[in-house]
């Protein structure tokens, strides 16, 4: 590495590292804005939010006028690099943070920001393993972003997603993931498995993930998991997986608390 890229890494380093104003410069519902739990995606703009690594997220904090702050994770929906960043947020109910992300902030407006962090639940694009990921709700997100990275760089890498949701309503990126199952030169194939409340064409009862579901996807032994959603989704998956004989080196995970 020269010492001018040393340079400009160490400066990507330190924006990263340091808190700094995005403003929100578009947003969109990803679900039906009329349901409690609707997800909005937020498109931010400031120096260096852009992130090329699949995977990883950023640091939100909100400052209330009389000096309370509170701070969030949130993963980035896109590795494109440059100053642009989308985050897709779940709104919980009676949530701090959430809330105001999915009915509140203005296109417009502005925010608090730190990152892209994160240097282990990222897929490489030079990596040519077949991929299982597993996402529980919104833990979609950053899995969202391996799926599209990997479609825009043509990797040949075989990807399958298992996304575990509530109910159709719920369900994130809909559309362009059935896009891009159905395209017959990528290599990605979805399932999805409602937890709740089924379609009426589902064929499969509502219930959660089973171990038998997970292990039928998990193609050859060559293959890596990348694991996202609520803690205890997270963590029984994975669980199940190394009982089952995989290589806990190859299971990525990312847990979005609750
Ligand atoms: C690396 C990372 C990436 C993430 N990426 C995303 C993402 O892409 N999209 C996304 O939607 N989320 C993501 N999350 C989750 C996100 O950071 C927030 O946790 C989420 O939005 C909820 O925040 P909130 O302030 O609305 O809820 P909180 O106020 O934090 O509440 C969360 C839950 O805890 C309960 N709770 C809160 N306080 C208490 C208490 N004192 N006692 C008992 N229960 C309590 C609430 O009832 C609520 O159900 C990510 C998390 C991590 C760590």
């Amino acid at each position: 590495m020269s010492s001018e890229q040393s340079a400009a890494t160490a400066d990507q380093h330190r924006a990263a590292n340091s808190w700094r104003v995005a403003e929100v410069i578009a947003a969109h519902f990803e679900t039906d804005a009329s349901h409690e739990g609707a997800a909005r995606t937020l498109r931010l703009r400031a120096p260096g939010l852009g992130s090329e690594l699949a995977g990883q997220h950023i640091d939100i904090r909100l400052t209330a006028p009389d000096g309370y702050t509170a701070q969030r994770s949130y993963s980035l929906a896109l590795a494109e690099g440059g100053d642009e960043a989308e985050i897709t947020v779940e709104e919980l109910a009676d949530g701090e943070v959430s809330p105001y992300l999915v009915r509140g902030i203005a296109v417009g407006e502005q925010l608090e920001v730190r990152g892209p962090v994160g240097g282990w639940f990222v897929w490489h694009e030079e990596d040519d393993w077949p991929v299982v990921l597993i996402a529980g709700g919104s833990g979609v997100v950053p899995l969202m972003a391996m799926a599209r990275r990997h479609r825009a760089v043509g990797s040949a890498a075989r990807f399958i997603m298992l996304y575990s949701v509530r109910s159709p309503d719920r369900v994130i990126y809909g559309d362009e993931l059935h896009e891009l199952a159905s395209d017959r030169a990528a290599p990605f194939d979805l399932m999805l498995f409602y937890t709740r409340e089924a379609p009426p064409e589902s064929t499969r009862p509502p219930g959660r993930l089973t171990r038998d579901e997970v292990a039928t996807a998990a193609m050859d032994e060559d293959v890596r998991f990348f694991i996202c959603g609520p803690t205890a989704f997270v963590e029984t998956v994975a669980n199940r997986l190394i009982d089952d004989g995989f290589d806990p080196d190859r299971i990525k995970t990312e847990r979005f608390g609750g």
